[in-house]
């Protein structure tokens, strides 16, 4: 209906009425306001300030208006479109500022909190005693020597003079491998390292065999199916009697202090001769407790001394068995438990405590990884 020489009336053109263009402000105004994010605000720009938005389109048609009622029409859409595109930049400051603030909060760092809330783990006391036994022994120009858990019984027994019918073999109780006819046997002592060593190697043999062993036990205060043992053999020319006992005050120094005696007493092994129990003079109250009344002491029962391994001259017989010039060089060996040293040691009174994995008991041996 509009044609060149028609009367254009304004009030036609429905976007630009001035009620219209104050709700199109006023819209867009309360959509920037309401956008809670820099997202939700680019999507409110798009809407009300893009090319398609509301008042662009009727700034388009500003151009339709008769000249007289253009620039009522411009002022009223520009004054409009400014306000919308300052509420924009005042709603996009603020919402930056409150992404930086929340940034700030949501990365912070913390550098007061304890870096190791995760506790480290470290070796078991056994473990860590078992190595300090054998530095110990390192130190004197030894070598450490290993062997299988799973041995040959002939290794675990015959080798080191308990044949078949021998009695010590049923006082060790054993764990038989299957099937029976495989001739194998968890070893129930480190005493097959010595076999394996004679075999090897040629004297002069000096090595400690820290390891593992298992026996029938049932797993009490003092008696567990796995434990340690530690083997110390000498095979040399003119070994004696006299280099045992001083090797083993030296280790008993090394181990619990210096000025501990050592004892031997007299006793049987099939694969030493002659053989001895090795007594250690008692660390707590060094022998001042026998026949002392007003100072009892817990850890010797008073007795002054306590028993702590097994040791003896090689049995020639083990040493011909091991292919060794029995006429020619003689040895020594001794044993002890890695669980009952640490139990001296550290004043432990339960083998349980050892093996139950608790972390109260490890924890106060440190952390030495
Ligand atoms: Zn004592």
């Amino acid at each position: 209906m509009s044609g060149p020489n028609t009367n254009y009336d304004p009030v036609e053109v429905t976007p630009l009425h001035a009620d219209e263009v104050e709700r199109m402000r006023a819209e867009a105004v309360a959509a920037i306001a309401a956008a809670t994010d820099l997202d939700a605000l680019r999507a409110a720009r798009l809407a009300h300030a893009g090319d398609r938005s509301p008042l662009a389109l009727a700034n388009r048609e500003i151009g339709a208006l008769p000249p007289q009622a253009r620039k009522d029409a411009g002022m009223r859409v520009g004054a409009a479109r400014r306000a919308v595109n300052e509420a924009l930049s005042a709603r996009q400051a603020e919402l930056e500022e409150e992404r930086e603030a929340r940034i700030l909060v949501e990365e912070a760092v913390d550098v007061t909190v304890p870096w190791d809330i995760e506790p480290r783990g470290a070796r078991h006391p056994l473990t860590t005693t078992q190595e300090f036994v054998a530095d110990v022994f390192v130190a004197m120009g030894w070598e450490v020597v290993e062997g299988p858990e799973v041995e040959a019984e002939w290794l675990n027994f015959d080798a080191l003079n308990i044949p078949p019918d021998h009695p010590a073999r049923t006082t060790m109780d054993t764990f038989f491998v299957d099937p029976p006819e495989s001739g194998l046997v968890l070893r129930t002592h480190t005493s097959p390292a010595q076999a394996r060593t004679m075999l090897t190697r040629k004297p002069p043999i000096y090595v400690v065999a820290p390891g593992r062993v298992y026996r029938t036990d049932e797993l009490d205060a003092t008696h567990t199916p796995v434990f340690h043992q530690v083997e110390g053999l000498v095979v040399d020319e003119g070994i004696t009697m006299a280099h045992l006992k001083g090797t083993l005050d030296h280790f008993a120094e090394a181990m619990f202090g210096p000025g501990l005696s050592t004892r031997l007493r007299p006793y049987y092994f099939p694969f030493t001769e002659p053989s001895a129990e090795l007594d250690l003079q008692c660390f707590v109250c060094r022998g001042e407790s026998v026949g002392n009344p007003d100072r009892p002491c817990r850890t010797c029962s008073s007795e002054g001394w306590i028993e702590w391994g097994g040791c003896g001259v090689v049995n020639p017989r083990v040493l011909t068995a091991c292919g060794v010039d029995a006429e020619r060089y003689s040895g020594f060996a001794f044993g002890m438990g890695i669980e009952r040293t640490m139990m001296f040691r550290n004043g432990i009174e339960d083998m349980r405590d050892m093996v139950e994995g608790d972390v109260r008991f490890t924890r106060p041996f440190g952390g030495e990884i």
